[in-house]
């Protein structure tokens, strides 16, 4: 052999060459959520190896509203990527072995900036806030209100980030004076954390991604570039507010680098929105693939093509994913207000169960729910139904009914939700759904996914790995950075440890069953208004 002949210090280079050539790749994903932020480190098969978390502090400064300190937003993301490298590095493995980094992040929450100095100008609003009401009720009543969503998707509301913006602009003198003087920098949470994470000024990254981009009511869905019209529709002055420029979803370069931590250097190459982020870490690259994630609220995102679908049946449209010329889909989704929060209703106001995980075998005392449904509807109802004066409403309360009951009765009310959206969703796009995958924590409870899967007559398809936003976010990165190379290549990722619900009652009586949740959402109408 030619290598016998080498001298031995030579020899030892090739040999530290080639173990470090085959040494494997990982991807890291910054998760910025709303009550915590995380970093999580994948390998190539989509496993998570290494993670660390941390809560933030949430400020309700007045009722109904809701911030963030955009400094700990900053500081939590990089105490989380430090801890996270810690660990990966006491299993044996090194940072550089960590080729890129996608970020992932809580969508709409409004961050404002000075373009000079760097220094947010108030705290971050976040997406729940709704201070915003009244100016939202005068804009409905302006000339050219109702042809808003055709253009981006979004029906004026608290929820999308012009509203908080034009609430800072309206209300804030810092950042009235920075628009006035051009300084005004805008951003959601990912452009601020890129800007951030880049060192601020020194590179002025400012940056957004198109699922991120589709949140503000700012962007023109077809073109998935700024529409002058709706901006001059909210009379905003585009030379007076700096905003993010939109780059694709996995970008080699647009989103810089690292500049702190201990992974200072490494590039930053992918960047979806939370949601968005699930349905690419549940790969539904293809239209006609829908996730739904049971969270605190509940989001589903049902991919609809390389083509926006309008939809005329209560639902939003959203750019899902724009991964470049042919992987670029966008999604309809549906969003209910009270999911897992229902559960921690019931332990913390009615002490029903100590922990969430006993939800299910309080349920399965009882073999249905009694008679009773419960019209979750604490803050009104959201998709399909957009109710703002329904209050929560248990119907069908005799002397027979138990704590079982109202247990089966609070998961229904999720399960016949999304339900309601799935329907909403076969009229809008013309295409009944053949499987929903799902993640987020009530999920884990298999009485409530095969409760789901009986309501809807579908296949509910649950992962072993639920870190989906996660690796949603680790995807977008290594796609650009040729970890993965393809959709197809991603085919073998997060397979392990499915579990397939599949229905187990007739469709005429699901059919029931849902016809009795209508007339429930129908009587709990207008109680606000009574009185
Ligand atoms: P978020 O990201 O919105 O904080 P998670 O995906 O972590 O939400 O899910 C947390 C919610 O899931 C909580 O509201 C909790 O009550 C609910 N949950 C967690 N485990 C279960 C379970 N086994 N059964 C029912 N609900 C659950």
């Amino acid at each position: 052999m030619l290598s016998s002949f080498l001298p031995k210090r030579l020899k030892d280079r090739r040999l530290r060459k080639s173990k470090t050539m085959i040494r494997p790749t990982f991807v890291g994903a910054i998760d910025q959520g709303t009550t915590s932020s995380r970093f999580l480190i994948f390998n190539q098969k989509g496993e998570v190896v290494a993670t660390h978390q941390l809560e933030f502090k949430q400020y309700y400064p007045h009722p109904g509203w809701h911030e963030h300190d955009p400094e700990e937003l900053i500081s939590s993301v990089e105490i989380c990527v430090d801890g996270a490298v810690e660990e990966f590095e006491k299993q044996g493995h090194t940072r550089e072995q960590i080729v890129a980094v996608g970020i992932t992040n809580q969508r709409e929450t409004t961050v404002v900036w000075d373009k000079t100095t760097g220094k947010a100008l108030h705290n971050a609003i976040v997406w729940t806030d709704a201070r915003s009401q009244e100016l939202v009720r005068k804009l409905k009543n302006r000339i050219g209100a109702g042809e808003l969503t055709s253009r981006c998707g979004l029906p004026l509301s608290t929820y999308p980030s012009v509203s908080k913006l034009l609430w800072l602009l309206g209300n804030v003198q810092e950042v009235k004076e920075a628009y006035e003087r051009g300084h005004l920098a805008f951003g959601t949470v990912d452009s601020w954390l890129a800007f951030k994470l880049n060192g601020g000024t020194a590179r002025n990254i400012h940056v957004t991604d198109p699922s991120n981009a589709s949140r503000t009511m700012f962007m023109n869905l077809e073109t998935l570039e700024y529409d002058a019209e709706l901006i001059d529709w909210f009379r905003l002055d585009r030379n007076k507010v700096i905003l993010p420029r939109i780059v694709r979803s996995s970008d080699t370069e647009a989103y810089g680098s690292l500049a702190t931590t201990s992974l200072k250097g490494t590039k930053i190459t992918g960047c979806l929105g939370d949601q968005s982020a699930a349905l690419v870490g549940q790969k539904g690259f293809t239209a006609g693939l829908a996730k739904n994630t049971y969270g605190t609220g509940c989001f589903l995102l049902y991919n609809v093509g390389p083509k926006p679908v309008i939809s005329t049946h209560g639902l939003l449209t959203t750019v899902a994913f724009d991964f470049g010329e042919g992987k670029r889909m966008y999604a309809l989704e549906g969003s209910i207000a009270v999911a897992g929060s229902s559960v921690q209703f019931l332990k913390n106001n009615f002490g029903f169960i100590e922990s969430s995980s006993e939800l299910s075998a309080l349920a399965e005392e009882v073999e249905d729910n009694g008679g009773c449904t419960f019209v979750t509807a604490f803050s009104g109802l959201f998709a399909p139904y957009w109710i703002d004066d329904a209050r929560g409403t248990i119907f069908g309360i005799t002397s027979y009914t138990k704590r079982g009951h109202i247990a089966r009765a609070t998961l229904e009310a999720t399960c016949f939700q999304t339900q309601a959206i799935l329907r909403a969703m076969e009229k809008d796009s013309g295409k009944p759904l053949a499987e929903l995958a799902v993640d987020g924590g009530m999920c884990n409870s298999d009485l409530i996914m095969q409760t789901q899967s009986d309501f809807t007559g579908i296949t509910v398809n649950r992962p072993g790995m639920r870190e989906t936003t996660a690796l949603g976010a680790a995807i977008a990165a290594g796609l650009a950075v040729g970890v993965w190379n393809s959709f197809d290549d991603l085919e073998k990722v997060n397979n392990e440890g499915r579990t397939i619900f599949k229905p187990a009652i007739s469709a005429q009586e699901a059919g029931k069953k849902f016809a009795r949740w209508e007339k429930a959402v129908e009587m709990s109408r207008g109680w606000l208004n009574e009185a």
